[in-house]
């Protein structure tokens, strides 16, 4: 993402924090801000620790309360992002069991073999993405 300057009509980069070119033109702070805390959030995605955003950060020119603050925005916001995804898991895995457990009824009508063995398949599924769901909504983290 990149900021114009109305100065000199070049864009650049918000870690500057400063045009390159006049040197005088700030970026609004909004625009900083949302700068670094959507690298914090890639950089805790990618897994890297605190310390390591926080160290990023101080490299970058920020105060240390600026630097903790941001990390403490962005580990929220992640987490905020993970639960609603563990949510979407725990609908998806619903989802699969119902269908399995359709697919069990299914069999007593049919022959079991095969449709069995598809209910084995979704369930196993349906079960993984609940308990990855529910893992995830509990504790914020990212399950791959
Ligand atoms: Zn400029």
């Amino acid at each position: 993402m990149l900021v114009p300057c109305p100065n000199c009509r070049v864009e650049f980069s918000p870690s500057l924090r400063t045009c390159p070119t006049c040197g005088k033109y700030e970026p609004p702070f909004e625009v900083v801000r949302d700068h670094f805390l959507r690298q914090t959030m890639e950089a805790i995605a990618a897994g890297a620790s605190d310390a390591k955003v926080r160290e990023i950060f101080i490299a970058r020119g920020l105060a240390d309360a600026e630097a903790d603050e941001h990390v403490t925005i962005a580990k929220r916001q992640s987490r905020g992002a993970n639960r609603r995804s563990g949510i979407s898991h725990i609908a998806q895995g619903i989802l699969f069991l119902l269908l399995s457990g359709f697919l069990w009824l299914l069999s007593y009508a049919v022959t079991r073999g095969f449709v069995t063995l598809f209910f084995y398949g979704l369930f196993a599924i349906g079960v993984g993405f609940l308990v990855a769901g529910i893992y995830q909504w509990l504790t914020g983290r990212r399950v791959e």
